[in-house]
């Protein structure tokens, strides 16, 4: 191998380490500081230890010279306690700065994560997130402490010992230095196996995670389909690959002792040979040749850490890069420069000649219409027919291929994300409710509403009955995913969320499911509560609501085919009244009894 080859930078490990250090360890300056004194300290008491070799042999034992036991035995304690203490502070302190840079990380990560769009969750397994957040800020600090470590203390410590070496011994200096070439080679040889095996064994991992999560989250199907067995199979799998690529590393790795080992062994063979022929055949200073061969002795430790440096760090590297890929992500969507902030006097939304795709085939195909301001626009149409697309693009969690989307004549991406969003209240049929009590569930429809106002809108949501008789009432926790509460209790939740928001346009899922007729009485009172006076888009699946409504849609592969009221569309016997007799039958059935 070259020497251009050695130090030049192929695949940018040293960009970035030098980006990540700029970015991480600058805060931490005054701290990485008093970390580089005492790792001096510990550098120079090693190297002291190595020079007092001398005065042991040559007054001690050659000499015999009493006064200097004493002294000698004093400073070699002190020697040590430097650098006991030394070393302590220099752990607590990086271990300090090592968990505030993890920390920052994190948050970092997790801040570029929530900016992005619909598109990049679709596209993204939460196994890949997940690993990234945990193991990838791990893996840059491990990089920062690898560096600061091996050029503080190793380095140091080398450059310490060989001073010792040079002073005590020129000629013994370059025999014990003729084994750092073919060292130099063989680890560089290691360090690129190690690169491939890193990079598999992170996509390994982000598989074992994805499948633990995927078995948590759909358990009741994995049982009830009994593919426990299929699961176990696929996370074997995943399992077995880590296991490998880890032991590969860890081989690879454990490769450089051998290589090392023989190649000091070598050296200090070299050194007694040469140097002890010298003391006996020449008289040389028995004190210098002890000297230099515990410094080279001591020097020993340092250097294959040195050695290993290059490996691990390798290893790191492959983390600290997955990081950096999402660090980078720009923001999926940021506002246009000079956004206005959405202005709402009526609540008119308006869709004119909207294409839209979520991949190949379009979802929205040229869709016109427009809801009238505080009236019930009813959504209907088989299913894959593009409503909740409309929601979604109303919600701008996607940006329209075609066409506008504009909400009181304004086209909504002209306006901020925070100001649409602000007037917009989405009650989605799997209402989703976060692991907290209940009053901070409602409360998130409007941050920093009043326990007044909280309860108000639980009221006015059928709610507030049931929650006040829970164990704590408000504060009662409803589990991951609110499973510690009914159906119907979910829905009155997120419904008393969109009570307290206040927003001028509502967007509603129906929910299918059935309730029993007590809770859906609740529900219905309560949504109807809900609707007064807003501009309603409801994705309707039962028959009361379209009949109640001001006007329906009937969508037909991304567009709306045909639109009236309910009794009109009845009479015009197309799409909607075959729609209305499948769909809606059960419902009337159910309300016929
Ligand atoms: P509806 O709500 O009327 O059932 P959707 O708006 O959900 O219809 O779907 C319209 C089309 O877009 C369907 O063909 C569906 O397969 C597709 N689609 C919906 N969501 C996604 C998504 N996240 N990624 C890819 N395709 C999607």
């Amino acid at each position: 191998m070259s020497l251009t080859r050695w130090f030049s930078d192929p695949d940018g490990s040293y960009v970035l380490i030098r980006r990540l250090i700029a970015e991480n360890a600058r805060e931490h300056l005054p701290g990485y500081a008093l970390t580089v004194v005492f790792m001096a300290l510990i550098a120079g008491s090693t190297a002291a230890s190595a020079w007092i070799m001398r005065d042991v042999i040559n007054e001690v034992f050659i000499n015999r010279d009493k006064a200097m036991i004493t002294l000698i035995s004093v400073a070699v304690m002190g020697i040590f306690a430097v650098k006991g203490f030394a070393t302590f502070g220099q752990q607590v302190l990086m271990s300090r700065i090592g968990n505030a840079i993890v920390a920052r990380i994190q948050n970092r990560l997790f801040q570029v994560i929530t900016r992005q769009d619909m598109a990049f969750f679709d596209h993204t397994p939460l196994g890949d997130l997940t690993t990234r957040l945990a193991h990838n800020s791990q893996a840059a600090r491990g990089v920062i402490d690898m560096v600061i470590l091996s050029l503080g203390r190793d380095v140091l410590s080398v450059i310490g010992l060989v001073s010792v070496m040079v002073l005590q011994d020129p000629a013994l200096s370059v025999v014990a230095l003729l084994i750092m070439p073919p060292a130099v080679f063989g680890v560089s040889l290691l360090v690129r196996r190690v690169r491939k095996h890193a990079r598999s064994q992170f996509v390994s991992t982000t598989r074992i995670v994805s499948a633990m999560q995927e078995t948590t989250i759909g358990i009741r199907v994995v049982k009830a389909f009994r593919v426990e067995e299929r699961m176990r199979q696929e996370m074997g799998k995943a399992i077995r690959d880590v296991e490998h690529r880890s032991n590969r590393i860890a081989s690879l790795t454990a490769r450089t002792s051998p290589l090392m080992e023989t190649l000091g062994g070598f050296a200090v063979a070299m050194v007694i040979f040469y140097g002890g022929y010298s003391v006996v055949e020449r008289g040389q200073d028995p004190g210098a040749f002890f000297a230099f061969i515990t410094a080279l002795l001591l020097a020993y430790e340092p250097v294959k850490r040195l050695a290993r440096l290059q490996v691990n760090l390798n290893t790191s590297l492959v983390g600290v890069r997955l990081m950096y890929e999402m660090l980078d992500r720009p923001p999926s969507y940021a506002d246009r420069q000079g956004s206005a902030e959405l202005a709402v006097p009526k609540g008119e939304v308006r869709f004119e000649g909207v294409a839209f795709s979520y991949g190949e085939a379009p979802a929205l195909n040229g869709l016109s219409f427009t809801a009238e301001a505080g009236k019930v626009t009813a959504l209907v149409g088989g299913s894959g027919a593009g409503k909740s697309t409309t929601f979604s693009l109303i919600e701008r969690f996607y940006d329209v291929s075609s066409g506008r989307v504009l909400i009181d004549g304004q086209d909504i991406r002209d306006v901020t994300l925070a100001s649409l969003r602000d007037h917009i209240a989405l009650v989605t049929q799997d209402t989703f409710l976060f692991d907290l009590s209940i009053r901070d569930n409602i409360a998130l429809g409007r941050p920093g509403a009043s326990d007044g106002d909280i309860i108000r809108a639980a009221m006015d949501a059928n709610a507030h009955e049931f929650i006040e008789a829970q164990a704590q009432g408000y504060d009662t926790m409803v589990g991951e995913g609110g499973g510690r509460l009914s159906g119907g209790q979910r829905q009155r939740i997120a419904i008393a969320r969109a009570m307290l928001r206040n927003a001028p346009i509502l967007l509603l899922d129906e929910a299918t499911s059935a309730l029993d007729a007590e809770s859906e009485a609740k529900v219905q009172g309560a949504l109807k509560r809900l609707m007064q006076g807003r501009t309603t888009l409801v994705i309707a699946h039962r028959l009361a609501t379209v009949r109640d409504a001001d006007r329906i849609l009937v969508f037909d592969r991304g567009q709306v085919v045909e639109a009236g009221t309910h009794d009109e569309l009845v009479a015009r016997d197309g799409l909607y009244r075959r729609l209305a007799d499948l769909q809606f039958r059960d419902a009337a059935e159910r309300s016929a009894s």
